[in-house]
């Protein structure tokens, strides 16, 4: 993607079919990421409820963090956890790490303890960062972390085995008054491992996706260059960007520990000077008063988050106009959202694009006018970023045939921690099987039809099948378990189980979701449970007839 050392990244992509390119000032490492935010200085970088710090602050706290994590043991590839809510010591914990030269773990914070136990052992974590809530869940389950030597405590005093971070750091009003620091003399390469981002599978087990600094890095190129070939496409001018334009500012709804909280949104806004205005998490009539104050020029995440939108802007009691951008990917996107969308904020773009956790968020990018007139796609591939549909037997299929998404690119992640049957079953000669299936036309554009994995996704939330049924499997009633989706308007869909219950045993449909609950983050848990007599319909090959059961809610 780009000379070694070189401050500047060219993409090579097809327009109109002449190989055209692109070129970015861009970043190699997310170490250049932080340094290159550094020095947008007074401005504004991060907003949370009345709390702001600027990017000089944000730099002072984070240099301070990474030193004492350095002074504290972390060294290079030591991985360091972040679990919390969206809250602006998330990015300090998070680029403290990096400088440190650590592998960042960000932990999902809606995750329960047995997941906890999981993301701390698969890890390995030896140091955490992680707030209240999520230090209630593991105070009891630490001692059975053994590689956990150290853990940090958000906006908390000290409680027993652990530290504070304010006493490291202090509060966000402190930190424009700590010492200016200076970087680590750690030295990272872009092929350099920087992040761990958990991800479920069909297994069951979440996996850890191994992402290098370059990958992470690639957040800061997606929108500029979708944005300059777009452009391009259209046989215009590339616009170069205006440095006295008023500061742009994002409003983050989504987790920082997905890859579209992370990399599309954090990574690029510290990059170019935007204020990331950040919800702990996602309420309407909270995000419509931060928009108006904030003067948000883009929000979204999740095409629900799009749809609630909507509704906020035919309410009309506040003034949206400041947006220029709604974004949103990670699920399917219906047509009806983008013209809706143009109809209502006809002074924003409407933006779409798919990604997976493995490709280190976006990965294909559609936006504008290109959009509005196929708004069933969700936009060709980034430049120097490749796409397939492919056969079952592995071969290639030619434009506007459906077969899996195979992709290739600098953003790809470089295969699953501690993994290897992962990697072998998904990793094929540098491409990635995503287990979408897709369509992609002569022109590049990619539409996705249909998931071959079995996974549901709930407002943006992946549920994958397998992690869920394994848990009703656990229960002593159940002999047979399957997890489908049931269409929801907003949330796309929700989680419904139809179990088979042992003959001759008690439970109910209560007690089972509670079973769950207990196990599982709250959004895995299925909102209805059908209890079945009989054991599940099968095809011939043995596999339950989902389509069959979706039926029964
Ligand atoms: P995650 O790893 O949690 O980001 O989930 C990735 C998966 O979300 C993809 O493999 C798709 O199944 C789904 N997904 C992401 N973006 C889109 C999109 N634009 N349209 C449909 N499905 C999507």
């Amino acid at each position: 993607l780009t000379a070694p050392g070189s401050p500047f990244a060219v993409a090579e992509t097809p327009i109109r079919g002449v190989p055209t390119r692109i070129w970015a000032n861009a970043p190699l490492t997310l170490r250049d990421v932080f340094v290159a935010g550094r020095a947008h200085g007074q401005k504004t970088f991060l907003v949370y409820e009345d709390e702001r710090a600027t990017f000089e602050a944000f730099g002072r706290a984070t240099l301070a963090l990474a030193a004492d994590l350095i002074r504290g043991g972390v060294r290079p590839g030591d991985r360091v956890a972040v679990a919390m809510r969206n809250l602006p010591e998330w990015p300090v914990a998070f680029f403290a790490a990096i400088l440190a030269g650590a592998v960042v773990t960000p932990l999902n914070a809606w995750w329960t303890g047995p997941e906890l136990d999981h993301g701390f052992l698969d890890s390995g974590a030896g140091v955490a960062i992680v707030d209240e809530e999520r230090w209630a869940r593991i105070a009891e389950r630490r001692a059975a972390y053994p590689a956990l030597t150290r853990v940090l405590l958000a906006r908390a005093p000290a409680a027993p085995g652990t530290e504070s971070l304010s006493d490291i750091i202090g509060s966000v009003a402190d930190w424009a008054g700590l010492p200016e620091g200076s970087l680590p003399e750690v030295a990272v390469g872009p092929e350099d491992v920087a992040t761990l981002f958990y991800t479920s599978g069909t297994t069951g087990r979440s996996k850890g996706a191994i992402g290098t600094h370059r990958a992470g890095a690639c957040g800061v190129m997606a929108h500029p260059f979708s944005a300059a070939r777009a452009f391009l496409r259209r046989g215009e001018p590339v616009p170069v960007p205006d440095p006295a334009a008023p500061q742009r500012a994002a409003l983050l709804s989504i987790p920082l520990f997905h890859v579209t909280g992370c990399f599309a949104t954090l990574v690029p806004n510290l990059y170019r000077g935007g204020r990331l205005v950040m919800m702990r998490r996602w309420d309407l009539a909270r995000a419509l008063a931060l928009i108006e104050r904030e003067r948000c020029t883009s929000a979204g995440g999740v095409p629900t988050i799009a749809f609630q939108l909507l509704d906020g802007m035919a309410a009309g009691t506040h003034d949206l106009s400041s947006l220029e951008t709604i974004s949103y990917g990670g699920a399917p996107a219906p047509a009806e959202l983008v013209r809706r969308l143009r109809a209502a904020f006809p002074k924003a773009q409407p933006a779409t694009g798919w990604g997976m956790t493995e490709t280190s968020g976006t990965f294909t990018h559609h936006q504008g006018e290109d959009y509005v007139h196929r708004p069933d796609s969700c936009g060709p591939p980034l430049p120097v970023c490749e796409t397939r549909a492919v056969d079952p037997e592995g071969r290639f299929l030619p434009p506007g045939e459906v077969g899996e998404l195979w992709v290739k690119g600098p953003n790809v992640v470089a295969g699953y921690w501690n993994r290897p049957d992962a990697d072998a079953e998904v990793m094929r000669e540098g491409w990635l099987r995503t287990g979408d299936l897709a369509r992609i036309d002569a022109e590049g554009f990619v539409t996705i039809v249909d998931r071959a994995k079995d996974m549901l996704i709930r407002g943006g939330e992946n549920i994958y099948c397998g992690e869920v049924e394994s848990v009703l499997y656990e229960h002593p009633a159940v002999v047979d378990a399957a997890l489908v989706g049931i269409p929801h308007p907003t949330l796309g869909e929700e989680p419904g189980a139809v179990v088979a219950i042992a003959r001759g045993a008690q439970t109910s449909e209560e007690e089972l979701r509670a079973f769950v609950a207990a196990r599982l983050a709250s959004f895995k848990v299925p909102v209805r449970v059908l209890l079945h007599e009989e054991i599940l319909p099968r095809n011939p090959n043995g596999k339950i007839l989902k389509s069959e059961l979706k039926k029964l809610f």
